[in-house]
């Protein structure tokens, strides 16, 4: 037998002043005992779940219980692990291991990650699909403690094979169980979660974004998309929008810098000739990574993309900006098919899209007009010329050109 008990329990059992208790705990896999609590000091458990007693080394011989009963002595140096027999006679004792959690947890980042100052941040993820729960997940393995997560969806069955929970939790709202797998992966982690519709409840959505430091978009609606944008870009908190394309043959992530880079409507706008962006379950190219709706890819392909945002995300977290070693554009196109603009399999490319000044989510409508006027012109006069610059074709000459990059 083996048993498995955190070091903040044996702590707990210390700091107690009662001479025994009981535990609380699980057998996994029939022969592993992982002790999960501390419960209250008593006489008799009356649990199924108690695995247990602790004691002190001079109350061994009253340590009562059931057989296959766990006894944990605990002494200054280390605790001591025993199992009581059908006989009643206390056995050898047994290997156990004291998992210290706050200090192990993220040993292995060291050197690799200041996770002091992501330990300082919150994100806001919006939609809890097979995007959103894969960038919390991965977010928590970086290091980040704090997470608030909004979606009113719950979980269906067909949902799991492209979702990071599972079967046992259909039914529940998605940010609930997402929240209970995150807490599992760090204990110490911080996730708030919201069932919420920010359509008709916006006001719990504006409350999340301005205690956050990065607002991560990943429903799989353009105009949730572009309304999150706006209250990105009202409260000043840089912003990620991830998605993937049609049976996820790729996907993109588009980063958002309130005042330094093209908001989404910018890029919305810009690229209108390049995709269709339509609510799911629409004709033509839609934008979407649910399920039962619009053209939904496998997660080993979704997955690439919540990568991909997620180490945009602690980068932008950590105002890393070396060209030479973090990811510098704000518009990344990921191919997982050599389809489009993709000239082979897993390849990426970017975009630059400038900033169109007049954007009315963006630059403002005081900020139109002052350029309007400053050009001697008004709305109506720009709106009618635009009609006509649409009507010619002739994008570019709106000063909302894109390119391709050329390598
Ligand atoms: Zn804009």
């Amino acid at each position: 037998m083996f048993v498995v008990c955190s070091k903040a329990i044996l702590d707990q059992c210390r700091s107690s002043g009662a001479a025994w208790g009981l535990l609380a705990g699980q057998v996994v896999d029939g022969d592993v005992y992982r002790i999960a609590g501390m419960w209250e000091s008593s006489g008799g458990s009356g649990r199924q779940d108690v695995v247990g007693v602790w004691t002190r080394p001079e109350a061994v011989a009253q340590t009562v219980g059931a057989p296959g009963a766990l006894a944990v002595v605990l002494e200054q140096a280390a605790p001591q692990f025993w199992l009581r027999r059908a006989d009643g006679q206390l056995d050898h004792q047994t290997a156990g291991m004291v998992v210290d959690v706050e200090r192990d947890l993220f040993r292995r980042l060291r050197g690799i990650v200041d996770r002091a100052q992501l330990q300082e941040r919150t994100v806001t993820i919006i939609g809890c699909g097979s995007l959103g729960s894969g960038i919390a997940s991965l977010l928590v393995g970086a290091g980040l403690d704090r997470l608030i997560l909004i979606d009113r969806d719950r979980l269906e069955t067909h949902n799991i094979i492209r979702h990071l929970c599972g079967v046992s939790d259909v039914g529940r709202f998605k940010v609930h169980a997402v929240a209970e797998r995150l807490r599992d992966r760090n204990p110490g982690l911080a996730v708030e979660a919201r069932p919420i519709n920010a359509d008709v409840q916006p006001e719990p959505l504006i409350q999340a974004i301005r205690c956050s430091d990065l607002v991560i978009g990943a429903t799989d609606s353009p105009q949730a998309q572009l309304l999150i944008n706006a209250q990105a870009l009202a409260a000043g908190k840089p912003a990620l929008y991830p998605g993937a394309y049609n049976f996820a043959f790729g996907g993109e992530v588009i980063r958002v810098l309130p005042g330094r880079t093209a908001c989404l409507r910018c890029v919305y706008d810009a690229t209108a000739d390049l995709f269709q962006r339509q609510e799911p379950g629409q004709n033509g190219q839609a934008v979407s990574y649910d399920e039962d709706r619009g053209h939904p890819g496998m997660w080993i392909d979704v997955g690439i993309m919540a990568h991909l945002a997620t180490r945009m995300a602690v980068e932008t977290l950590l105002g890393q900006e070396d060209p030479n070693c973090h990811l510098t554009g704000h518009y990344l196109l990921w191919g997982n098919r050599r389809l489009w603009v993709f000239r082979r399999p897993l390849e990426s490319r970017w975009l630059t899209i400038p900033r169109n000044p007049a954007c009315l989510a963006c630059g403002g409508a005081a900020a139109l007009d002052q350029q309007l006027a400053a050009q001697g012109t008004n709305r109506d006069a720009a709106e009618a010329a635009a009609q006509g610059i649409l009507a010619s074709g002739d994008v570019a000459a709106n000063g909302n050109a894109w390119h391709l990059p050329t390598t």
